[in-house]
């Protein structure tokens, strides 16, 4: 990267939940952000227990109910009692629910976890990955190229969304995922040879 590009060089972490290792997608995905400029700086193929995804997630009151209330919205969308569905209205229960379902996913699978390093890496891995839910992704970004599944398919089969990729989304679940996937092993250092270039 040119020395200008020092203050906006990020890390970021990604993974490449089941349903992507599984549908043969890894080697597609990777190309996505290797193309935009993205440099590997480390990588690894793991089978995680149960224990270890639920740590994944910040687990936090305020990410469980948040969880929930996104279920509660869903089901208010399409004009359905959650009641009728899951029994309660409580979004720490129903973000209870949901967090377990994914666990379930997390843990149905390998999953390759890969820590990239880039301009705006951060915000741009999370626009490649597109919108949460596939059906609502941008259909050039991955979670839109590669599904059409959605909140209302995940609370209707009570599973999680299955939408390929996890992305970090703020420099304080950088350092938490990246801690937790990859321990204390050090992110290789090297230059890319179009980094001038992309810079
Ligand atoms: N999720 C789900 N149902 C929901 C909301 C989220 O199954 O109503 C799953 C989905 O797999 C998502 C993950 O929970 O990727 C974490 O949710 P978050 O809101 O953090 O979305 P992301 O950061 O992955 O876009
Ligand atoms: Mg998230």
């Amino acid at each position: 990267m040119s020395p200008n590009a020092a203050g906006i060089v990020e890390r970021t972490l990604v993974l490449l939940k089941p349903d992507a290792v599984a549908r043969g997608l890894a080697g597609q995905i990777l190309a996505r952000f290797e193309t935009v400029g993205l440099k590997i700086v480390a990588l690894k193929m793991v089978m995680p227990t149960r224990d270890f995804v639920a740590r994944h997630y910040p687990n936090t009151p305020e990410w469980i109910a948040g969880m929930g209330k996104k279920t509660l919205e869903t089901y208010k969308d399409r004009g359905l009692d959650p009641i009728a569905e899951v029994g309660t209205t409580d979004p720490m229960k129903i973000g209870e629910m949901v967090k377990a379902w994914n666990i379930d996913y997390l843990s149905s699978g390998p999953v390759v976890a890969v820590i990239f390093e880039g301009l705006h890496a951060i915000t741009t891995v999370r626009k490649l990955c597109g919108a949460t839910m596939p059906f609502s992704a941008d259909p050039g970004s991955i979670r839109g190229s590669y599904s059409s599944t959605s909140a209302v398919v995940g609370n209707a089969t009570k599973r999680a969304v299955r939408n390929l990729v996890h992305a970090s989304s703020t420099p304080e679940e950088v350092a938490h995922e990246t801690a937790h996937w990859f321990g204390p092993e050090k992110p290789c250092v090297y230059r890319r040879a179009d980094e001038d270039i992309l810079a």
